[in-house]
């Protein structure tokens, strides 16, 4: 089954039966099933919100806002609500999201269950540091009323768990006060690992937000060349959230042809050299702009084809940077990397979830168009790397990671593993934990 039941990367969609669920889900009867699996809205990338064979529990429909208290900024909410909605709601009363990954069409289920990262992470950390309670509906009925001091373990197996610990029906999260839609950028230009440290660590105490883009198709005199971008909210101004909708939409999977290695560098020297002409200022832009460019392009998937695209994220510690500039060489040597390459450092502030990616150093992001074997063997030698260096690939992008590397990324997985719903499956999961 394809369309909304694929997810983000599209390779190879399998078979699967969805369920639609409405209010209430704690009249479902889970017995009749046999694997099961919460589907938010497949804004993962590889396999973990994937169930061949098996149900999906569509969590579309469960999109209520239960309650917000305007003087704390706590909003409980029902799981299917996406954060689009969420900023629609509570930006004009002046709050916002305390974290907030590349795209506004996830929903509060799916972005607790990977426990996502913003480009705050080096200040602020992970979603799951906000959430105060997650309501848990188990297999067995047991409806769980889980946080920091109840239930503790379903609690921070849950944040980051890969829905393999129940299906959240309720999550109150505390949101950011904020005093203006603007946010205050300032962008630089680096070339190489060495001189995005130095522009990180410069920049990192001031900033809340930081992030760059990294050219992973252009060798020679420009090998690791890339924007920079530190960024803050600013002080005062308007209080009016972003577009409902998209403004464009890709109404069908390009053909293959469209991306080759000479397209890709094209579009990646026509993207540097537009962000370079506005190095050395500030600008002051929308959050929605800042934050989600590419929730402008609906369905922009579709452009890597109808055989898909792979993402691959990771992280190494910051004394392994060498290591990175390896696996760079590889990238732009293969030719294949893609239009967006993001490069952030994540922080040391820890996160309530076991299973959760982000730890300290320098964090890469890119989409491989898929190529069969060759992207594979590409990926797989990057993971090695990965492995090697002591880092970790994120699940919510991954399609091929082993039940090796995963025990070497996770060291708490076998504590996760006790908190794991026996009815709750998925690919990742059945893959990663050799089943
Ligand atoms: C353009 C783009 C940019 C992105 N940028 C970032 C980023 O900056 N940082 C980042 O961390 N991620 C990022 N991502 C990844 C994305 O944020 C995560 O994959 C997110 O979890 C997807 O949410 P979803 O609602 O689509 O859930 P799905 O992809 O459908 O599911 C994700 C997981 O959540 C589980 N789940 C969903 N609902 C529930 C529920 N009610 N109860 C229990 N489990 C549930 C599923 O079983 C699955 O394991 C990006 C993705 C895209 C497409």
């Amino acid at each position: 089954m394809g369309g909304r039941y694929a997810s983000w990367g599209i390779v190879n969609p399998p078979k699967q039966r969805a369920e639609k669920l409405a209010w209430s889900p704690a009249e479902l009867d889970f017995d009749r099933r046999q694997s099961i699996l919460p589907f938010g809205n497949g804004r993962s990338y590889g396999d973990s919100c994937l169930n061949s064979n098996g149900t999906l529990l569509d969590t579309q429909s469960l999109n209520r806002f239960i309650s917000f208290d305007l003087k704390t900024g706590v909003l409980e909410a029902e799981p299917g609500v996406l954060l689009n909605d969420i900023l629609q709601h509570v930006v004009p009363q002046g709050w916002f999201l305390p974290v907030t990954s590349g795209t506004s069409y996830v929903t509060l289920g799916g972005a607790i269950a990977n426990d996502i990262h913003g480009k705050n992470h080096h200040c602020d950390g992970t979603i799951g540091r906000f959430v105060n309670t997650l309501h848990v509906l188990r297999s067995n009925g047991e409806l769980l009323r889980c946080s920091a001091d109840e239930n503790q373990d379903i609690f921070c197996a849950t944040i980051g768990g890969l829905g393999l610990t129940g299906l959240i029906t309720r999550i109150a999260i505390r949101l950011m006060p904020l005093r203006s839609t603007n946010v205050d950028v300032q962008l630089k230009v680096f070339t190489g690992l060495e001189e995005f440290q130095a522009l990180s660590t410069h920049y990192k105490s001031e900033y809340q937000y930081i992030v760059a883009w990294l050219d992973c198709a252009s060798g020679g005199k420009n090998f690791g060349r890339g924007i920079f971008m530190a960024a803050n909210h600013a002080k005062q101004g308007e209080l009016k959230p972003g577009p409902v909708t998209t403004k464009l939409s890709i109404p069908i999977n390009f053909p293959r042809w469209v991306l080759n290695q000479y397209s890709i560098r094209a579009f990646n020297s026509l993207y540097f050299h537009k962000q370079k002409s506005m190095v050395g200022e500030q600008i002051t832009q929308h959050y929605q702009g800042f934050f989600y460019p590419l929730d402008a392009v609906g369905q922009w998937n579709r452009i890597y084809g109808a055989q898909g695209f792979y993402q691959y994220q990771f992280v190494v510690p910051i004394q392994h940077s060498k290591v990175l500039e390896n696996m760079l060489r590889d990238i732009v040597s293969s030719g294949t990397g893609s239009f967006l390459a993001v490069l952030k450092e994540f922080g040391d502030v820890p996160s309530p979830g076991l299973l959760s990616f982000p730890r300290p150093g320098l964090c890469l992001g890119l989409d491989f168009a898929n190529r069969g074997v060759q992207t594979e063997q590409l990926i797989q030698r990057l993971d090695r790397q990965v492995q090697e260096a002591g880092g970790a690939a994120y699940p919510a992008k991954d399609r091929l990671m082993s039940a090796e590397a995963f025990e070497r990324y996770f060291e708490q997985a076998d504590k996760f593993a006790e908190s794991i719903d026996p009815a709750f499956s998925s690919d990742f999961w059945r893959r990663v934990s050799r089943q």
